[in-house]
């Protein structure tokens, strides 16, 4: 557990040194409606863009300006304090107006800062809906996409090499499905927290070592819960979240989080990719057709049932209903979803935080206890 540990908490992990060794590229990626398996089928590693461990943001905010998610922020911080130094490019997929700005602060950034300018950048254009004509100018962006990597990088990206990095990845799916399994037992069988380290680790790591590291800990697996089957069951959703204070500060007050309904987490990364369908196919119907993201327009009724059927598969007694400061995308979508499952009896708290490091742990705390009080099982 160690090394997944050490991949869900640290921007440069073993095995981006292991894959630097061989001299291939690796590039980042902003959102988890972008296509790995095409950077993959290249012998290119994607992994995902964050920004845990950065604590200012003095050079993001000169570019982005105050009144912004500090998400993205973080990310352009980390790459200005040096922590993204292993990235050959980037690609920018407008998530939402925040992100998308990063393309042109990173650029602009770059002129100022040199250490900050990469060689390859893209700017992914993702419709917005899960419709025949989206799903169409999105395997028109993914070609785009592999023509550039092919002439920047120099490699060949064939359609057998993509249906095999669909099954690559497939296999990461395999793993975390079973690793979600887990938590669906009362107590569950793993803690929330090491469980949420493991989906971190899948876009922070190359598929063969995640799938080395997650096969062996569950080879090596015990069950750790010894606690009483009475303890509360919570669900996470919401923005971006991708460290695991918020989790271990529920764990803490001694309760369980069974499920994550965030971009970084399970419910976004498990369903695996059709390997009969051409590859273009197949990469659009999962990224377009199945996304569980508030971005996506008309879709409402979709994923409030997601949810549902989450909260039924894992007993979750309430839901965390979290969303970054400026997060409009989530901020609204969280204010629907309370209203429709408070309905049905399910108890929601809304939680507004900082990205990362900056989150005022202490006020979370003290909210997550008195929603806790709130709760009977
Ligand atoms: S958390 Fe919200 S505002 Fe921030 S990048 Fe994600 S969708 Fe955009």
């Amino acid at each position: 557990m160690d090394l997944i540990k050490q991949a869900a908490f640290d921007l440069h992990n073993d095995s981006i040194e292991e894959w630097n060794k061989t001299g291939k590229p690796i590039v980042g990626y902003t959102c988890s409606q972008v296509p790995v398996e095409l950077f993959y089928a290249g012998g290119i590693l994607p992994i995902r863009l964050r920004g845990v461990g950065v604590h200012g943001l003095d050079i993001a905010d000169a570019y982005y300006g105050p009144f912004i998610c500090s998400f993205p922020k973080a990310i352009l911080q980390s790459m200005a304090e040096g922590k993204l130094a292993h990235l050959s490019g980037a690609i920018i997929a407008d998530g939402c107006d925040s992100m998308r700005r990063l393309d042109e602060c990173w650029r602009k950034a770059g002129d100022d800062y040199p250490h900050m300018k990469l060689p390859f950048f893209h700017y992914i254009n993702v419709p917005r809906k899960s419709v025949e004509h989206a799903r169409q100018w999105f395997i028109d962006e993914i070609d785009q996409l592999k023509q550039k990597l092919e002439s920047h990088f120099s490699v060949t990206i064939s359609m057998e090499n993509i249906q095999n990095a669909i099954r690559v990845y497939n296999c990461n799916r395999t793993l975390i499905q079973k690793i979600d399994m887990l938590r669906q037992s009362n107590p569950p069988k793993i803690l929330g927290s090491d469980a949420f380290c493991i989906s971190l680790a899948a876009q922070s790591m190359s598929p063969e070592f995640f799938q080395r590291q997650v096969s062996e800990f569950l080879n090596n697996f015990s069950s750790k819960s010894n606690d009483a089957s009475n303890a509360k069951r919570l669900l996470l959703s919401g923005s971006a979240y991708d460290d695991i204070h918020l989790i271990q500060t529920v764990e803490a007050a001694g309760a369980h989080v069974v499920g994550e309904n965030v971009c970084f987490g399970p419910l976004h990364q498990k369903n695996h990719i059709s390997e009969s369908c051409p590859p273009y196919e197949a990469l659009a119907d999962h990224y377009i057709l199945e996304c569980p993201c508030p971005r996506m327009f008309g879709r409402f009724d979709y994923r409030l049932n997601l949810i549902k059927k989450k909260i039924q598969t894992t007993q979750a007694n309430g839901v965390i209903l979290q969303n970054i400061r400026f997060c409009d995308l989530h901020g609204s979508e969280n204010g629907l979803l309370e209203r429709e499952l408070e309905k049905d009896g399910i108890p929601c708290i809304r939680l507004e935080r900082e990205y990362g490091s900056q989150t005022d742990t202490g006020r979370l705390r003290m909210r997550i206890d008195a929603f806790l009080e709130r709760i009977t099982v």
